[in-house]
Order: C-alpha cells, then sequence, then structure tokens
C-alpha cells in the first residue's frame, strides 16, 4: 500500500457510515405512519424537499386544500439530507447548460432562478426556519492547464449575463484559500451560496405541519391506480384516496413505470471531517468560508460546515446495472478511500485529520441533467424529478411547476421549454449499463484531455447534456 492510501485509511477508520447533516439533534419528533384509509384532496409521495415545497406551496395557494404528505423513511432520508449544501440560482444546471440548451429561454429562467432564490430566503426569514443560509456565492477552481482557458469563458459568460466574477490567477485563488493545487480559479461573488440541508428540511417538515400538512413517516406507496375521479395510493398498512398526487420521489423505485426511462439513479460520495481547530483553519485561509468546487465533468464540491469540519463529496458517480437502490450501495468503500486521498492531496496541511460521516446519496439524473415535469393518470398526478444534483433550491421551482400541472393552470413556468420538452429517454437493460460506463469514461478522457472526443460531441448534438 502507498502512503496516501494508509493515510486515507487512517483518516477513515472511525468515520460513522451515516449522513452527517441528520446525524444531529434537533430533528422533529417523528409523524406517525399512516394506518387505515384516509381521502385528501392532495397527495405528496416523499418527504424531500420537492415534496415539504410541493406540501407548503399547495396550503399556500389554497389554505382550504387538504393535504397529505407520505414519506417511505423520515423526513430527509433521501438526497435532500445528504447534499453538499450547495444552494444555486440555476434552473438549468449551470449557466453554460442553459446557454447552450435554451439560449432563447435563457433570460426568463435567469429571472425565475433568482426570484426562486429570493423567496426561499423571504420564507425561511419570514417563518423563522434557521438554515444558515449565506449568500456567499463560490469559487470554481482550475486545478489542471486546460481549466485556465475554460475559467477564462466561464468569466466572460457569466459577466454577459449579469453575474459577479472575478477571475483570480494561481497566486490569487492561493492566498485565499491555501491549496498547491490550485492554478486559478473564478470567484462568484451571485448566484446563490451555502445552507445547512438538514435543518433546512427540519425547518420546512414544521412549517408545512404548522400549516396544516398532514405527514406520515415510515409509510411508503406502494401502489398507484386510478378509481373514479380519483386516485388510489395504498401504503403498507394504508390507503389514500386523493383527487390529486404529486410524486417527490427522486431516483427511488418510481411508481410510473414510465419515469423508469427518463431518470436513473447514480451514487454520489461525500465524506466530512472533525471539526477543524483553529490552527488547522489558520492554515487554510479560506476567510470568506464560500463553497469551492473544481473544474471537470469528474468534480469535487466542498464546504465548511457551520461548525467548521469540511463537508467533501463528488468526484466518484456510479450507476449499478438495473438501476439498484439499496443501502448497501451506501457505503462503497473504493468511493470513499479515493476521495479521502483526493481531500489530502488538495489539503496535505491537514494530515492527520480524521473523517467522521462517509455516505452516499441518490443523484435522479436524466439525460439532460434538468428535470422531467408531467402529469398521468388524466391529469390528477404530477411529477418532478431528475434534478441530477443541483436540487437544493431548484426543487422549489420544480414542486411548483408540478403544481401548476396538477391543477391544470397555465403559467409563465409551464410554458417554458425546459419544463415541456422532456428529456431524451435512457436505452433499457442490458444496454443501459455499458452505455452508462462509456460516457463516464468518455467523460474521464476530456478531464484528463482537455478535449471532447467524437462520442461526447455526439451526444451534445442529440441535446443530451454533460456539457455544464
Ligand atoms: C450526495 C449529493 C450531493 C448533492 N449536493 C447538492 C448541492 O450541493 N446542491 C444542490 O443544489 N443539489 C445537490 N444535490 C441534489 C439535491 O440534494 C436534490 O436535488 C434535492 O434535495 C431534491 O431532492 P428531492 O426531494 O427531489 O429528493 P429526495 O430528497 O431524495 O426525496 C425523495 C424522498 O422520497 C421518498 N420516497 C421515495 N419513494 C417513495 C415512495 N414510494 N413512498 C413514499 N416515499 C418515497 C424517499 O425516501 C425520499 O425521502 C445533491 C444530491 C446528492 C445525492
Amino acid at each position: 500500500m502507498t502512503t496516501s492510501t494508509l493515510r486515507a485509511a487512517d483518516a477513515l477508520r472511525d468515520a460513522a457510515p451515516r449522513p452527517f447533516w441528520t446525524d444531529r439533534p434537533g430533528a422533529p419528533d417523528p409523524w406517525p405512519p399512516l394506518a387505515g384509509v384516509t381521502e385528501c384532496d392532495l397527495l405528496v409521495v416523499g418527504g424531500g424537499l420537492t415534496g415539504l415545497w410541493t406540501a407548503i406551496e399547495a396550503r399556500r395557494l389554497d389554505p382550504a386544500r387538504d393535504v397529505l404528505l407520505v414519506e417511505a423513511r423520515r423526513i430527509a432520508f433521501g438526497a435532500s439530507g445528504r447534499n453538499g449544501g450547495f444552494f444555486s440560482e440555476s434552473l438549468t444546471h449551470g449557466l453554460a447548460h442553459g446557454a447552450e440548451l435554451w439560449p432563447s429561454e435563457l433570460p426568463t429562467l435567469l429571472r425565475l432562478g433568482r426570484e426562486n432564490v429570493r423567496e426561499i430566503a423571504a420564507f425561511l426569514d419570514d417563518q423563522g426556519v434557521d438554515a444558515s443560509l449565506r449568500l456567499c456565492g463560490k469559487t470554481v477552481v482550475a486545478t489542471r492547464a486546460h481549466h485556465i482557458p475554460a475559467l477564462e469563458a466561464a468569466a466572460e459568460l457569466n459577466r454577459r449575463h449579469g453575474e459577479d466574477v472575478t477571475l483570480l490567477d494561481g497566486d490569487a485563488v492561493r492566498a485565499d484559500v491555501r491549496s498547491p493545487t490550485y492554478l486559478g480559479g473564478l470567484r462568484h461573488r451571485s448566484g446563490g451560496g451555502l445552507l445547512d440541508p438538514g435543518a433546512l428540511c427540519w425547518g420546512l417538515a414544521r412549517a408545512a405541519a404548522a400549516c396544516g400538512v398532514r405527514i406520515h413517516e415510515e409509510t411508503p406507496a406502494v401502489t398507484m391506480r386510478r378509481v373514479g375521479e380519483r386516485v388510489e395510493v395504498t401504503t403498507d398498512h394504508g390507503t389514500i384516496r386523493a383527487r390529486r398526487v404529486v410524486l417527490a420521489t427522486n431516483a427511488y423505485q418510481p411508481l410510473l413505470r414510465r419515469l423508469r426511462h427518463r431518470v436513473i439513479p447514480i451514487y454520489d460520495h461525500v465524506l466530512v471531517t472533525e471539526p477543524l481547530d483553529a490552527a488547522a483553519l489558520d492554515s487554510l485561509g479560506w476567510l470568506e468560508a464560500q463553497g469551492l468546487t473544481d473544474l471537470g465533468n469528474q468534480f469535487h464540491y466542498y464546504r465548511r460546515t457551520p461548525d467548521d469540519r469540511i463537508l467533501w463529496g463528488g468526484y466518484d458517480a456510479i450507476y449499478y446495472f438495473g438501476g439498484r437502490t439499496d443501502a448497501a450501495r451506501e457505503q462503497r468503500d473504493a468511493s470513499h478511500a479515493l476521495l479521502a486521498r483526493q481531500f489530502f492531496d488538495t489539503f496535505p496541511q491537514l494530515e492527520g485529520l480524521r473523517f467522521t460521516h462517509r455516505w452516499a446519496g441518490l443523484i435522479d439524473s436524466t439525460s439532460r441533467f434538468t428535470p422531467v415535469f408531467g402529469t398521468a393518470l388524466g391529469g390528477r398526478v404530477g411529477y418532478a424529478v431528475g434534478f441530477t444534483g443541483l436540487g437544493v433550491a431548484s426543487s422549489r421551482f420544480g414542486a411548483r411547476v408540478a403544481l401548476d400541472l396538477v391543477d391544470g393552470r397555465d403559467t409563465e413556468r409551464t410554458r417554458l421549454e425546459l419544463v415541456r420538452r422532456k428529456p431524451v429517454p435512457f436505452p433499457p437493460e442490458p444496454l443501459r449499463y455499458p452505455v452508462v460506463q462509456a460516457t463516464r469514461a468518455a467523460l474521464a478522457r476530456e478531464d484528463q484531455s482537455g478535449r471532447r472526443g467524437a462520442y461526447l460531441r455526439t451526444l451534445d448534438r442529440f441535446g443530451i447534456g454533460f456539457n455544464s
């Protein structure tokens, strides 16, 4: 074993196999599972950010509406309690991706994304939800020579669309955050920031319950069918007859078969360190505590937590044959060890620091990297899934679209091409697995060489987007 492998193994030795954000005091008391038969105006399936915002917005739009939310496990069990907490205005998986796929709609999408973030911040303020939200922007760092021209192009694009960005040379970015791997950076001072996703979900769940949403945890929805004018959903111990249903189930086994072709589950891996002492913090600089990401298709995202740990995630995204999503996939030793090695390569001065948490979460990936929206069962069921790793803020926009659709409202949102047109479906297994692996390999080759190969250029032409 090499020194760096031993160092990583040692740092991971005592890491708890669970997400940091929900492994803390402050969770709401559990809501009881559903038992028996009940009726409601709107059933929301899924207690992550998409489901919680759907329930809250439904009550805000019509306070008389009886809204029920079922969650298979606990609130924030899924991606919403496992993410990096990067809070982004983007509804298009990044500006470059939006400019490429929806150039004529982009001004509207930018405005709606900015409004969405402002409204979330105002809601949290109004409801007294402390999710440690800071609109501190982020820094994108270059770690390879071919990243530098890409950063320059990104700076130009961002400025053209009114974003506040500063290009940093190697010395400037290393003076801000001390890593020997940085060759340059782009400091974004607009566009979003960071928050505490566990506190956000728990706060939203309390706000939902306070405004009259009935919540049932440990209540997986098992079947769904139309019965007359209603939709009947069965759970382990109950039945719900709902006038309307919104599915907010990420990439878990969907209640609608058609979603299997549009969304695939990709596991993304995360580590969190123990809190850093004053000397360790001093060795980093990083005084603004903004979020950081490196460039590339396989990128890291990292940040300081409110209690001065470092959350370090990304890079090694794994798809399992058949789209399997069982709990065993949440602990992949090879991915966590790779992440740990890369962490110490980035911050060698932190040698000896230990990780306290390791986990993985489901990224609901579409072929276009933005969600798929739609309806089923005669317009009675709506869905918003496929946020592809950028849903902390945009899930609220997705929730509003799903509500527009099940309520039959024609809005600026439902008229967007981003909403109306569905992403290209994935091929079925056994073809899907090799296609996903081939795409991953092509993306990794581009990261090494800086050149986009023929395979990726062909996908680009079909609007199958990996160009964010
Ligand atoms: C590791 C990781 C890092 C990420 N980092 C970021 C980031 O920094 N910034 C960002 O913007 N986005 C990030 N994302 C994406 C973001 O977390 C999600 O897009 C967002 O939380 C929206 O989640 P959701 O509510 O759609 O899904 P989830 O939070 O997964 O919620 C779906 C819920 O539905 C429940 N469910 C599923 N099936 C059923 C059923 N049949 N019956 C009842 N309940 C069911 C699940 O148990 C789950 O709780 C990240 C994702 C991951 C996995």
